[in-house]
């Protein structure tokens, strides 16, 4: 110990740090390099060769934990606690030792999560483009289809692209025919923008997914769309889904297809919020790129939106057990 600290002895409690100091974790938890007796454990997945658009995904992690820092013990809204009883911790990166070879970066994925779920840990990760939920859901819903509240402007369920079945515009389609979503406890939100072809979301429709377009949403609202999720989705396990494209630009310019006119931040919380009591078994917030964002308002947004997933994840928890 370099220093000994006197004012705080429960140093161990990161939340009683000045919040700008230190190593940036995730919501300043403690960094574990072991997923054993970790409740939720929060991860970042820095690979972006997934893109079929702008890069730099791959910094999303890294400008979330400084983001997150601010976020601090107790939903104000909700007063879910999600520190309390349980043990949260940054998990670091998934460990890619092969970044520029997409098949073999998204198993490298899988083994991680793969890992993480052996030990009883919930996953809540921050991309990463969207090809990286693909991986997860092959590590944590291999045993039967999970159900699915996907927000984002496109449904991602595409198929070869430029020679490639994976990228971020295929993952769900990819996740539906290895059986690890079911497609009618699906629902896509948020769905907007030009197509190249106006059955390039066909799969969505055909497999039995509900798709929520942007127009739909607008008309009917975030306590409509809650309730929806919640009747298509149902009782059993689901993974949530959050794609930063699904903001509106104004308050996520930083990403890498982004499409005017979308969610805004206070109907995206309000919308999540409004999903408590669902069972979440894991969740994440994808296409966060830096570059495109020198103001670092997606990052702030992002790490308020893994903050409202956390709740549902520690909620779902606490359920379960
Ligand atoms: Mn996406
Ligand atoms: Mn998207």
């Amino acid at each position: 110990m370099i220093k000994t600290l006197h004012q705080y002895p429960g140093l161990a409690n990161p939340q009683l740090r000045p919040r700008y100091a230190g190593v940036a974790t995730f919501f300043r938890t403690p960094l574990r390099d072991d997923a054993q007796d970790v409740d939720i454990g929060v991860i970042g997945i820095p690979f972006d060769g997934g893109v079929t658009h702008r890069t730099g995904a791959r910094h999303g992690p890294r400008a979330v934990r400084d983001q997150s820092t601010l976020i601090r013990r107790v939903h104000q809204a909700t007063g879910v606690a999600p520190f309390d009883g349980l043990t949260v911790a940054d998990l670091g990166d998934a460990w890619l030792e092969r970044p520029y070879e997409l098949q073999g970066a998204l198993r490298e994925i899988e083994e991680f999560f793969g890992t993480v779920h052996a030990a009883g840990t919930v996953p809540l990760s921050v991309g990463g483009d969207h090809s990286v939920t693909l991986p997860v859901l092959r590590a944590i819903a291999r045993d039967r289809p999970v159900g699915l509240v996907h927000i984002d402007a496109h449904c991602d369920t595409g198929d070869d692209y430029l020679g490639s079945r994976f990228h971020h515009g295929a993952p769900f389609r990819r996740a539906a025919e290895e059986g690890l979503i079911d497609p009618r406890r699906t629902i896509q939100i948020g769905i907007r923008g030009s197509v190249n072809d106006p059955a390039m979301w066909q799969f969505s429709q055909d497999s039995g997914m509900r798709v929520v377009y942007i127009e739909e949403f607008d008309d009917k609202g975030w306590q409509w769309a809650a309730e929806e999720a919640r009747r298509v989705v149902g009782d059993g396990p689901a993974y949530l889904s959050f794609d930063v494209d699904g903001l509106d630009p104004v308050f996520a310019p930083g990403t890498g297809t982004p499409e005017s006119g979308g969610i805004s931040m206070r109907e995206a919380q309000r919308f999540l919020r409004a999903l408590e009591g669902m069972d979440f078994i894991g969740g994440d917030v994808v296409e966060v790129s830096p570059p495109f964002d020198p103001s670092g308002v997606t990052a702030m947004n992002a790490a308020n939106i893994l903050f409202e997933i956390l709740c549902l994840l520690s909620t779902s928890l606490r359920r379960r057990r």
